[in-house]
Formats: C-alpha cells, sequence, structure tokens
C-alpha cells in the first residue's frame, strides 16, 4: 500500500473517532430531555423506555466500534494495519476505504460470514 493511502485511511479512523466521542455528547444531552419531559401516560412511558433501550443499543455500538477504530489506529504503530489478521494477506484498499476498521480480507470475511449464518451468532455488525 502507498503511504498517501495509509496517511488517508489513518485521517479517516481519526475522523471516526472525533465523531463517536461528539457522538456521546449529543446523546447525553438527548437523556436530559428526556427526564425533564412531561408526566408520561402509561403509553408514552412504554415508549420512552423503548427509546432509552435503543440510545443504550447505539452507545454499545458506538463503544465497540470505537474499540475498534482504536485497534485499527493502534496497527498503524506496529505497522501491521491493512494486513489480515487470519492469512495475513494485505487487504485492498478498495475494502480499507470503505471499513478502515476491518481487519479481515474479503475471502476470510466471506468464511466468516459463511459460519455466523450456519450457526446463527449474534453477531454485532462491522461497520
Ligand atoms: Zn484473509
Amino acid at each position: 500500500m502507498r503511504k498517501s493511502e495509509l496517511k488517508k485511511l489513518k485521517q479517516i479512523l481519526l475522523d471516526m473517532r472525533q465523531s463517536i466521542v461528539m457522538g456521546d455528547k449529543t446523546s447525553s444531552i438527548d437523556d436530559e430531555s428526556l427526564e425533564s419531559s412531561e408526566m408520561p401516560d402509561e403509553s408514552d412511558k412504554a415508549c420512552t423506555e423503548a427509546s432509552q433501550k435503543i440510545a443504550i443499543r447505539i452507545m454499545d455500538r458506538d463503544r465497540n466500534l470505537l474499540r475498534k477504530v482504536e485497534k485499527a489506529l493502534d496497527k498503524f504503530e506496529d505497522g501491521s494495519f491493512g494486513m489480515c489478521e487470519r492469512c495475513e494477506e494485505e487487504i485492498s484498499v478498495q475494502r480499507l476505504k470503505v471499513r478502515p476498521v476491518t481487519t479481515l480480507c474479503i475471502d476470510c470475511k466471506e468464511d466468516e460470514e459463511k459460519l455466523e449464518k450456519v450457526y446463527q451468532k449474534d453477531v454485532i455488525e462491522e461497520q
């Protein structure tokens, strides 16, 4: 991979990290507005609980993504960024541009997805 491409991908990851951190701030503001809302009746309450569950799930997903972004950034330090963790082949630049946090090449990822379907595992979708 060319150095200019690596630099670009690192910038994408840094931007991703930034937006996740900013996103956390936004969701805590939303929580405050939920608490200050007027006395809800039963159906509203159920509604609020559901939306809080969604908010928690989004935060979990963000945390998960943040961990992946941090891990990818670490790989720049030891020079292993862009290398498949399974077969140690280079991951294509096109794939990395779409999913810079990926740790598998397309072949290994497809293998893994096939296995996931077989075992019906509940896997958090890679971003
Ligand atoms: Zn691979």
